[in-house]
């Protein structure tokens, strides 16, 4: 049941951006989830499903993103993403320090109609 309080409280979120925003509608909403996260997009899509009718966020389109772990070699000063069990950089092999885990959500945009 993770998902379903994530996504009752990512709606309310998105909905009171929208109303804010005066719109009567949310068309699209846009997220952006860690690889690592523990979500199962399955699950997100069929809560989002189940809470949306009747909302601002009736019929709405769900999109997710995945992103993987990033870090930042601050030898080469550049961001790589691990490959494997290797958390180094693949140019110069020095671990790096990390700068997203892949465990996170967030809302990245949203389209409402006003
Ligand atoms: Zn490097």
């Amino acid at each position: 049941m993770h998902e379903l309080s994530i996504m009752a409280s990512l709606l309310d979120t998105v909905e009171d951006h929208a109303r804010r925003a005066g719109a009567h509608r949310v068309r699209a909403i846009n997220l952006v989830i860690g690889e690592r996260a523990s979500f199962v997009d399955d699950s997100l899509l069929f809560y989002f499903d189940m809470l949306t009718p009747g909302r601002l966020c009736d019929g709405a389109a769900l999109h997710i993103r995945r992103t993987p772990m990033s870090f930042y070699c601050a030898a080469c000063q550049q961001c790589y993403a691990p490959s494997g069990e290797s958390f180094r950089c693949p140019i110069c092999a020095t671990v790096g320090q990390i700068t997203s885990d892949g465990r996170e959500l967030l809302i990245e945009s949203m389209e409402v109609e006003v």
